[in-house]
């Protein structure tokens, strides 16, 4: 597939989820990291998002709740461009009924060359890295030639 390349901003949008096992380790590492956050757009599904935005006490948008199709939301929004990096501690330890949904999620966060982080230590990565508050270059799919392709 042609790739055609984009600089993400120093202010990113960053989508925050957590399964209810992993909403603790979620939200002690949201708050270790409070100060690195605030200054990006949060947001988040249901009910991770109302629990991280009482937590910290800072602005995070709160989309639909996961199992009701959060997850998918938030795919939509990494496909149409509107994500920058997703933060998805999911719970390798318990079946989930919307465990589609999670894959569907992971799956276009790839396509669309996402930063993803699933633990704790690689969250700590993407928080330490220069880049978090600096934009930089990646290639995406190029679309229009996708499309020509195609049609
Ligand atoms: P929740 O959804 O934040 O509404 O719990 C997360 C998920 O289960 O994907």
């Amino acid at each position: 597939m042609e790739k055609i390349t984009i600089t993400t901003g120093a202010k990113k949008r960053i989508a925050l989820v957590a399964h209810d096992n992993m909403k603790p380790e979620l939200t002690a590492w949201a708050n270790a990291h409070k100060e690195k956050l605030v200054g990006h757009d949060l947001m988040a599904t249901g009910t991770t998002g109302t629990l991280l935005q009482k937590q910290l006490g800072v602005p995070v948008s709160a989309l639909i709740s996961g199992p009701l199709g959060g997850d998918q939301q938030l795919g939509g929004l990494i496909a149409e461009g509107k994500i920058d990096v997703l933060i998805f501690f999911w719970d390798p330890f318990e079946p989930m009924p919307h465990d589609p949904d999670i894959k569907a999620l992971l799956r276009v966060a790839a396509v669309w060359n996402i930063p993803i982080a699933c633990s704790v230590s690689s969250a700590n990565f993407l928080v330490s890295s220069p880049l978090f508050d600096q934009p930089f270059e990646k290639q995406i799919p190029d679309y229009d030639s996708y499309l020509k392709a195609r049609v």
